[in-house]
Parts: C-alpha cells; structure tokens; sequence
C-alpha cells in the first residue's frame, strides 16, 4: 500500500465530473487500498478519486472505525429527512461548515469483487456519502455550506 498526495482546493481536477469505473482491475483494487491508507493517514472519514488525481467514480467512506465503504459508481437512489451539521474537507485543510443534507441516504454502487451492493446511512454516514459522491461531480462541500464555521 502506498500513501497518496491529497489534492488541495485551487487544483482545477477538484472541479471535473469524474467519468465511471469502467472494469475492475487489480490496479483498481491496488487504488482502493491506497486511497484507505491515504484517509486513514490524514485522519479523514472520506476520500473520493479526484481527491487524489483520479478522475473515476471512486470513493472511500469509513465513519466506523474498520467498517470502510467502498465506492465504486455511487450512486443516491434514495433519501429522506434533514440534517444541519458541521463538515469539512481534507481537500480544505482547516475550513469548517455547516452544510444541509439528507438525514438518511441509500447508495448503490459495486465493491472491489464487481457486485452491486446497497447501504444505508444516517447522520454522519449519510453526510459523509453524499460529500463523497459529490466529489465526483466536482462539487465541494463549500458548495453547499449554509453557515461558515470559524
Ligand atoms: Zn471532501
């Protein structure tokens, strides 16, 4: 596993829609247990592959301590409810919101072995699915914050 560069806000890749995963490769596998090593390292519950100068629909969620989510073509299929809560980005070292999103989210999207798979989240997993799959629309959190936090 390797450590990856996190690509910072001002880096015109954070703003591409990224294209999907065409086929699962070892070198996807290989992108997906670095992108883990990466989040973990930074302290982060998220990392999506602009983030770190990938522009495919690739994401890792781990709000859980060892239950990480692998994202492969996300996509919300379902949501429900509000939530109003503090979020930032390892993009955006040291800027802090509160953004308006979904209480609880459905994702689908295919794991490392090529199956589909549905989740289900609220709160933070819900805030934090939504922040990665904005990521591959090359959307920021900053987008949608509703009041700065100093
Ligand atoms: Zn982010």
């Amino acid at each position: 596993m390797a450590k990856l560069k996190i690509v910072k806000m001002g880096d015109e890749i954070l703003r591409k829609v990224c294209r999907p995963v065409e086929k699962i490769t070892p070198r996807t596998v290989t992108l997906l247990n670095d992108m883990i090593e990466t989040m973990r390292a930074a302290d982060g519950c998220g990392l999506a592959g602009p983030q770190v100068g990938i522009l495919r629909r690739i994401a890792v969620v781990e709000v859980e301590p060892g239950e990480v989510i692998e994202l492969i073509n996300p996509k919300i299929v379902a949501f429900a409810g509000e939530q109003e809560e503090q979020e930032g980005c390892l993009s955006i070292p040291g800027r802090w919101g509160i953004t308006r999103r979904p209480k609880h989210v459905t994702v689908r999207a295919t794991n490392r072995y090529g199956e589909e798979f549905e989740v289900t989240g609220s709160d933070l997993l819900a805030r934090a699915l939504c922040h990665e799959i904005d990521h591959l629309d090359g959307k920021l959190f900053i987008d949608c914050v509703i009041k700065e936090v100093e």
